[in-house]
């Protein structure tokens, strides 16, 4: 999918189609008659809510959006009107005592997400464990579940997921707009198409968690788990309002994605980011990838055990969390951290030179060394950058999500759906309270 189809078919600007969605194209779902005029609008209002945390007065949004005063009126009853959101006189997180704006001498409320508005349910997939967690709009959100992995086969845990979201989906009943789940692989056509557990190839999770028998009949959404960090970091972390991001999110591998104007750049089937597996620092060594001289090798969690000496088996990343740990006190430690962070550091720059970034983001273990050892980073960074970048370096910034990163991500591919003229279309009309 080329950047200007991705861009021209998404919720956020103004379409009527998720960026994410690939089902249908070139539909830009049109305002004709007045009745979609207000379903646009609807969902456009939501969507500006969402968006702003639900800190923006209803006088902000009302400009932001290039509204009439009247029609925001309207519009905000509308929305409260079908329990989608409340009108609180401050932010729902706002310190006791803070005063809202006055517009015209009056106080203007602040659109919130509703108490019984719609939810998202998250999912954090890994090899070992899984997280669930559900968002309501506004991104505000409560983990619910962690669970190590126990089943023996990557089947039986997502066995496991199911059970679990069977018993969040009951519990928010009708609220539940959408499941959303973080995996850790590459997907291709909604596809797991290289994980790391055998028995996870070539499998659909959307399709294993959804359906009319299964654990929900609505759409379930999944993602690469470093794409959706990276939306995450764009909607709600560092690399907010940035024009085009570079986001770096380190597990095991490494793996990210390009965002313009805050969409990620997929490619053609889903699965581009994967920049742990390009040769950019220069080894030549075979990756369990396939391929051969891997960033990754040098860099991110293996690459910090291939310093030490460790075996690359069992948690890796549990263990490359006491090699960071342990390096203001081991000498070995020490070297092999400095090492993995300056590898880090020359395929940052490498990456940089390619695809010319306004910032870097950095999550999971790539915040972590950048914060243990921010100078090995930056020295490799400037390294291999070309001359002409380095008077002004885009800035490297560590996320402040922390765990939330994936999870975040997932339930925004659940609310992009959902803020649409046609998401909003599946809401009552009415609620009775
Ligand atoms: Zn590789």
């Amino acid at each position: 999918m080329g950047l200007v189809t991705l861009i021209g078919n998404t919720a956020r600007s103004g379409g009527d189609q998720a960026w994410h969605d690939r089902s249908v194209r070139n539909d830009h779902g049109a305002a004709t008659t007045s009745a979609e005029l207000r379903a646009h609008n609807l969902a456009r209002l939501l969507r500006a809510v969402h968006d702003g945390g639900g800190q923006l007065t209803r006088a902000q949004l009302t400009r932001q959006l290039g509204l009439a005063r009247g029609t925001a009126t309207v519009l905000v009853r509308d929305l409260a009107g079908r329990q989608l959101i409340e009108e609180l006189s401050s932010p729902a997180d706002a310190p006791a005592g803070l005063k809202v704006p006055r517009t015209r001498g009056r106080p203007t409320g602040v659109p919130s997400a509703h108490p019984r508005g719609p939810v998202a349910l998250a999912v954090d997939l890994r090899d070992d464990s899984f997280t669930v967690a559900v968002f309501e709009l506004t991104g505000r959100s409560t983990v619910l579940d962690r669970q190590e992995r126990e089943a023996v086969s990557g089947t039986g845990m997502l066995a496991d997921v199911a059970a679990r979201l069977k018993v969040r989906r009951r519990e928010y009943g009708d609220r539940v707009v959408g499941i959303g789940v973080a995996v850790p692989s590459p997907v291709s056509a909604g596809q797991m198409v290289q994980p790391t557990l055998p028995d996870w190839q070539d499998v659909d999770v959307a399709d294993i968690l959804g359906g009319a028998d299964k654990c929900y009949p609505g759409p379930v959404l999944a993602g690469n788990d470093a794409t959706l960090a990276g939306l995450a970091e764009a909607r709600r972390g560092v690399l907010r309002g940035i024009s085009v991001a570079l986001h770096l999110h380190v597990a095991t591998g490494i793996g990210g994605v390009l965002l313009a104007g805050g969409l990620p750049v997929t490619g053609a089937h889903g699965s581009a980011g994967e920049f742990g597996h390009m040769p950019l620092t220069g080894s030549s060594e075979p990756c369990r990838c396939g391929s051969t001289g891997c960033w990754e090798l040098d860099a991110g969690a293996r690459g910090l055990l291939r310093a030490v000496g460790q075996p690359e088996e069992g948690d890796r990343m549990v263990r490359a969390e006491q090699v960071i740990a342990a390096a203001a006190t081991d000498r070995g430690c020490g070297q092999a951290l400095l090492r993995a962070a300056e590898a880090f550091g020359r395929g940052i720059g490498a990456l940089v030179n390619a695809q010319d970034p306004e910032a870097v983001g950095l999550s999971g273990l790539a915040a972590e060394v950048y914060e243990a050892a921010p100078a090995a980073v930056q020295a490799g960074y400037l390294a291999t950058l070309m001359r002409f970048r380095r008077p002004e370096p885009p800035a490297l910034l560590p996320s402040t999500l922390g765990e939330l990163g994936a999870l975040t991500g997932a339930s925004e591919l659940v609310f992009d759906a959902f803020l649409t003229a046609r998401g909003l279309g599946g809401w009552p009309e009415e609620k009775t309270a």
